[in-house]
């Protein structure tokens, strides 16, 4: 390849990982989380683990109980829940909320520290060192509260309010989560080796992998107390609100932007299935994303470039389609998110920015063949100008020498032998001459498109048999036998030089391609409303190869041009341009050696 040619392609390509690096240094969270949303909820639901069960306060448990529990109620839940064995149980709700006598509250408090794998979740994070701003008023004061905060992208990341990550560790404080998570998975102990883990700010987070809502259906307060005991044994029971009374019991999710979208119940139920499997979503690396980016941009600018545009669309589209199904299928197999905004929007930048830059190209490309074309135009009719003066001025002194070979030729002094062959030979060459600058007239005036066609009923056998006998002559020096067989036909309107060109060129032309001693056959009929006259011949013929030429303009065969057999290319094109113009068709059939046939086809008039 020459650096010449290799030059644009650079270019393209330079601007195509330009734009792609242009593009990696910034982020859309807002359209890359409406992509990963997109992706979790077309996934096929994810398994649960089977580990969590979730107990809520919810209408049904209320209007049942007449009130919402109190403490005494709690404290019969727990003493269930430590009967059945529960591994961890987890109180979303604040102890300090909950009614009661002081005597029943104590009473609860009591139960709570006794109850083993008991904690109380608090939203609040607190910085290290301030823990004890979290602490319970009396006579819970004993009961420390475990952060495992709910989070939302409210003003960081996608900024739309919806939770999708999970806090693992805050300043290196453990949260909840992790805590609980890592006795059924201890894989997880280690902190790093949790899933699609990633650091922002002073915390390590992880993605949640959601399962939709309704996929853990709670047990209603009143019924835990009677439901069976496998229910909860080692369980993580997760006791929280389901009353619809407040937006903070819930949460907005990828599944739904509505702000009741899912329990913060099941939320945590999420989160925990999440640790405990460790299928948190795992973001590909920066360079795949980069990777993809600058490939898909150097398709798409060799696509608008390169191909033809509604081609070329497709086939973007396609390339579309296949990175949004590849990505997908990624997701929903290996839980493996490549962000897409970024490749995104680097086709439609490729795409926006060499389009115009491909229409300036054409448009000047057409410009340059317009003028072109307009040269050329110019030329041609310069030349056909020019052919039809010079073949007028050339006509007069051609028949004056015709009329004074006659003027001798006819004249009462006997010439010598050889007298008589030198006018013989003037008379011919000078009649060649002629014919040649009659069909260069024609030709003039075909193309200045200044032919009238002076139409008149005429029969054209009658036509023929003028021309035939005009030839004869021609054909008698060849001893060639013209024959006729001429039924009778319908006149039609012609115009009788035109069709006379026309029969004298395909007889004379049967009489020129053909040896001595064999013969012509014309003959007329009429079939189905048209007339077809045909002039076969016993002559060279003409090879297949050369059959669909010979109707055009200055044509004529290897062997014509290579003989001595005079000829200009023109008679047969004009024969076709006159045969059409009385809305005939002309076709040859022809075997090499054998002769040809001509054929003739013309309308019968109405
Ligand atoms: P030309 O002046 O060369 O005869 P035409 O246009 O009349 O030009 O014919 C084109 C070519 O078709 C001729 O050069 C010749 O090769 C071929 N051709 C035409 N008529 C016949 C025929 N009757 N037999 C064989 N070849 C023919």
């Amino acid at each position: 390849m020459n650096l010449k040619r290799a030059y644009p392609i650079f270019l393209r390509v330079g601007f195509a990982l330009a734009i792609a690096f242009l593009i990696s240094q910034f982020k859309f969270d807002y359209i890359e989380s409406i992509l990963f949303d997109a992706r979790v909820r077309l996934r096929p639901t994810a398994q649960v683990s089977g580990h969590v069960t979730l107990i809520a306060v919810d209408p049904r448990s209320v209007e049942r109980m007449g009130h919402v529990p109190s403490a005494t109620e709690h404290t019969k839940l727990l003493q269930t829940l430590k009967a059945a064995h529960a591994r961890a149980i987890v109180y979303l709700l604040s102890p300090n909320e909950i009614v009661g006598s002081a005597d029943e509250l104590t009473d609860l408090a009591k139960a709570m520290q006794t109850t083993p794998g008991f904690y109380v979740a608090t939203q609040e994070v607190a910085l290290k060192g301030e823990e004890n701003a979290n602490k319970l008023l009396p006579p819970f004061e004993d009961i420390k509260p475990i952060p495992a905060p709910k989070t939302a992208d409210r003003a960081i990341f996608a900024g739309d309010g919806v939770t999708r990550r999970i806090m693992i560790s805050y300043q290196d404080q453990p949260m909840l989560h992790p805590m609980i998570a890592k006795t059924y998975n201890p894989a997880i102990a280690d902190e790093n080796k949790i899933r699609g883990l990633f650091e922002f700010l002073d915390s390590k987070q992880t993605y949640i992998d959601f399962r939709p809502a309704r996929t853990y259906v709670p047990v209603s307060f009143d019924d835990a107390f009677t439901a069976p005991t496998s229910d909860f044994a080692d369980k993580i029971v997760i006791v929280g609100r389901d009353i619809q009374s407040t937006p903070k019991d819930y949460v907005q999710t990828p599944f739904s932007r509505d702000v009741i979208a899912m329990s913060v119940l099941e939320l945590h139920a999420n989160i925990f299935d999440t640790l405990i499997l460790n299928s948190a979503p795992e973001k590909a690396p920066a360079w795949v994303g980069l990777l993809l980016t600058a490939s898909i941009s150097i398709l798409t600018v060799y696509l608008v470039l390169a191909a033809k545009p509604t081609r070329g669309l497709a086939w973007l589209g396609i390339a579309i389609m296949a990175f949004f199904v590849v990505s997908f299928l990624f997701y929903w197999w290996g839980g493996i998110w490549i962000p897409m905004a970024q490749t995104m929007l680097a086709i439609f930048i490729c795409y926006y920015f060499f389009i115009p830059y491909r229409l300036i190209i054409e448009n000047r490309r057409s410009w340059e063949y317009y003028q072109k074309n307009r040269l050329l135009t110019q030329v041609e009719e310069l030349k056909t100008n020019f052919l039809s003066m010079m073949s007028h001025d050339l006509k007069t002194p051609i028949a004056r020498i015709q009329g004074m070979t006659d003027v001798v030729l006819h004249d009462s002094n006997p010439l010598s032998p050889r007298q008589k062959e030198a006018l013989g030979t003037l008379s011919k060459s000078s009649q060649e001459l002629l014919d040649f600058v009659s069909s260069i007239l024609n030709l003039g005036r075909i193309e200045s498109k200044e032919l009238k066609l002076h139409m008149a009923s005429r029969d054209p056998n009658a036509l023929l048999s003028e021309v035939a006998e005009k030839l004869e002559y021609l054909a008698r020096s060849k001893n060639i036998s013209v024959k006729t067989e001429l039924e009778p036909v319908f006149s039609l309107k012609m115009d009788s030089d035109l069709m006379k060109q026309v029969f004298s060129n395909l007889i004379e032309n049967a009489i020129k391609y053909s040896p001595e001693n064999t013969s012509i056959l014309i003959t007329t009929e009429e079939q189905d409303g048209t007339i077809v006259i045909q002039v076969s011949d016993q002559g060279q013929g003409i090879p297949e190869d050369e059959l669909p030429y010979v109707f055009e303009k200055f044509y004529r065969s290897k062997n014509a041009k290579s003989s001595a057999i005079k000829g200009s290319g023109l008679g047969l094109y004009l024969a076709k341009y006159f045969v059409e113009l009385h809305r005939g068709s002309i076709s040859v059939d022809s075997q090499k050696g054998e002769g040809s046939t001509f054929t003739v086809e013309l309308p019968v008039n109405d």
